[in-house]
């Protein structure tokens, strides 16, 4: 697939998303591999086509069922975050809450193998339909409850929590390595990022700045 057969908005999407990037950097994102990552993926193809023009502002945008994806700056800052505390080769990580894509898009250009969640099956089919299209292909994508983590594919490197958690999973603390690292959003109406670093049976943590994201909801939806 070329941009162009693509929303319509074909070759102005690559300057747009210079422009983007430009704009990470005065905002404070300084890790190159990760401005670059944001270089190559479409974003206007993982949002619903009526915000398309919109893509590369700096805001959230609705995707289906309510959710939201994440503005370009927190995509940015997450990463920066989770790559900084990863090993030199990058590891094995999990994202939880795949929405459109688009991060695990990002993690997937940067990171050999990325495994992703997500609760509702309607987006889950979506993004893995859209990931394909782009071959995307380092990933595995799951229909379930990211709280679980999975447990199969333990244990990760690091893990990004793209929901809004009140506080760390256990299960994904268990399903995290040695050394491994964490990012989410942490709180419910005031949301902070953090980060956990594991230490044996320690967790060293750190707070940065506060964030706005849609709850990490357990369970599945009732069908
Ligand atoms: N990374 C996404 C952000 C989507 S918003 C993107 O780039 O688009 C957060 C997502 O987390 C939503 O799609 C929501 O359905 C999902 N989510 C919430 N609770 C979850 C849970 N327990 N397990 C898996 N996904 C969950």
């Amino acid at each position: 697939m070329n941009e162009r057969q693509h929303h319509g908005i074909g070759m102005t999407s690559a300057r747009t998303r210079e422009r983007m990037v430009q704009r990470l950097g005065d905002q404070g994102i300084r890790n190159l591999r990760v401005m670059d990552a944001m270089l190559q993926v479409p974003r206007h193809l993982f949002v619903e086509e009526a915000f398309a023009q919109r893509a590369y502002e700096d805001v959230a945008l609705p995707i289906a069922f309510k959710q939201t994806i994440s503005q370009p700056y927190i995509v940015a800052r997450m990463t920066e975050l989770l790559l900084a505390g990863l090993p030199e080769n990058g590891g094995k990580v999990l994202e939880i809450g795949t929405g459109c894509g688009y991060q695990t898009a990002v993690l997937a250009y940067l990171l050999p193998q990325v495994y992703s969640i997500e609760r509702i099956e309607g987006l889950a089919n979506r993004a893995r339909q859209r990931l394909r299209e782009l071959r995307v292909n380092n990933i595995k994508l799951r229909y379930g409850d990211g709280y679980l983590g999975w447990p199969g594919a333990a244990p990760f490197d690091g893990i990004m929590i793209t929901a809004a958690a009140p506080q760390l999973p256990p299960a994904l603390v268990h399903q995290l390595a040695d050394g491994g690292v964490i990012v989410l959003p942490e709180g419910q109406r005031r949301q902070v990022l953090k980060v956990y670093k594991k230490h044996g049976d320690a967790l060293r943590e750190a707070s940065l700045e506060e964030v706005s994201f849609v709850p990490l909801v357990p369970g599945l939806p009732r069908r």
